[in-house]
């Protein structure tokens, strides 16, 4: 009688998340180890936001919030769409979420029914197939490739649709690639979209940290089949605060919300507070963003500099912090290829759930002193090939 659910049986824990507490746990040991593991700015949340959750404290705003976020937070998140992405929202078609990653788990919740399929571009995000799975979806690649800049190619995303396609799930700029996808790109998945009928759920998580390209937001084109999501995660370097957030039809925010009620009842209520100092003080968190923009930049030109010098192969990326890096030069698979990094003091993510063979992500969300380092380390293991 006793035991595990099929379910969760069938389930892959998150391979970012794992490989990182991994990392963790053997710097804690005294490991002398460059981590490049973490989707996780090495940022500290900047004061302004710190002092407003301070304020909700003193202020006792400490109890329960309506599922679908405090109103407040939900007016400024309508605002955010409609200034920063072109999004024509009122605040009941947002919702406040435990992280993007609760956002995006409560949709596939939300609408899909068993043997729904949906599309997902390889490389993909580790969680996006597993959360599509869990909800009883069926997740269809549709790769993109290193020689086109990981940008995908609508027409290849045509031929995967089916009566059973129910969304597609696109993420500009890309974890793991670094791809930012063009206008025209997205447009045309947009109107595959409503041609087709079906979902288009738009992660926009890194949507500030673009080094080349522009930002576009899908829903502009398919308001009434899209889904936006985002967090103050990436932005504000607000990680551990959990805040994420989403708009799009209002029945599917409205599920979403009470997927929520029987799950988390609302994200942490002095957590969205501080979120909302970091949505609308634009001033301060203008600064912050182009300074943190600035240093990851510069960072990502080291390591792309450094890594052509050591004659390691690696898709330029314009935005987000990742790098993902062809490690066919190291071992015969990814797998092998992060042990033997890891064996040389780098901690990478192997690219395998990613469905990055041949690869490993790097993050670049780390000092300048800690990417040299890694660059000597990578020197060192390829001598010894
Ligand atoms: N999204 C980040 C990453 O890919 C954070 C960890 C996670 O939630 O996957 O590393």
């Amino acid at each position: 009688m006793r035991g595990l659910s099929q379910r969760v049986k069938a389930m892959k824990p998150s391979a970012t998340v794992a490989v990182n507490a991994r990392a963790l746990e053997l710097k804690r040991q005294g490991v002398d180890l460059v981590a490049l593991t973490a989707g996780e700015p090495d940022f500290d949340t900047p004061e302004h936001v710190k002092e407003a959750a301070r304020r909700a404290l003193a202020q006792g705003k400490t109890k329960y919030a309506p599922p679908a976020g405090i109103p407040e937070l939900r007016e400024a998140v309508a605002e955010k769409f409609r200034r920063e992405n072109g999004l024509i929202v009122r605040p009941e078609e947002t919702i406040v979420t435990v992280g993007g990653k609760q956002a995006l788990f409560n949709l596939f919740q939300a609408i899909l029914d068993p043997g729904d399929e949906v599309i997902v571009l390889a490389p993909y995000w580790v969680s996006y197939p597993e959360m599509v799975r869990f909800a009883g979806g069926v997740p269809v690649e549709v790769e993109t490739r290193p020689e086109e800049g990981f940008v995908p190619d609508p027409k290849r995303v045509k031929r995967a649709i089916t009566p059973r396609t129910k969304a597609l799930v696109v993420n500009s700029p890309n974890n793991p690639t670094g791809a930012v996808y063009p206008e025209e790109v997205l447009r045309a998945l947009a109107e595959l979209a409503q041609a087709h009928d079906f979902y288009l759920i738009s992660d926009e998580i890194y949507e500030h940290l673009i080094y080349e390209g522009t930002h576009f937001s899908p829903g502009r084109v398919a308001p009434e089949h899209t889904i936006t999501v985002n967090g103050a995660a990436k932005a504000f370097a607000m990680t551990g605060w959990r805040i994420g957030y989403a708009c799009g039809p209002k029945e599917v925010i409205k599920a979403m919300a009470d997927v929520s009620s029987q799950s988390t009842t609302s994200p942490d209520t002095i957590a969205q507070w501080a979120a909302l100092e970091a949505l609308t003080n634009q001033e301060a968190s203008r600064a912050f963003v182009e300074t943190a923009r600035e240093a990851y930049r510069r960072r990502r030109d080291l390591l792309l500099e450094g890594l052509a010098r050591v004659g390691l192969k690696a898709v330029r990326p314009q935005g987000a912090f990742y790098i993902l890096m062809d490690t066919t030069a190291i071992a015969e698979d990814e797998v092998k290829a992060a042990e033997k990094l890891l064996e040389a003091g780098v901690a990478v993510v192997p690219g395998t759930d990613f469905a990055a063979f041949g690869h490993v992500r790097l993050s670049y969300a780390t000092s300048e002193e800690n990417l040299r380092k890694a660059l000597e380390r990578f020197a060192q293991v390829l001598q010894k090939v």
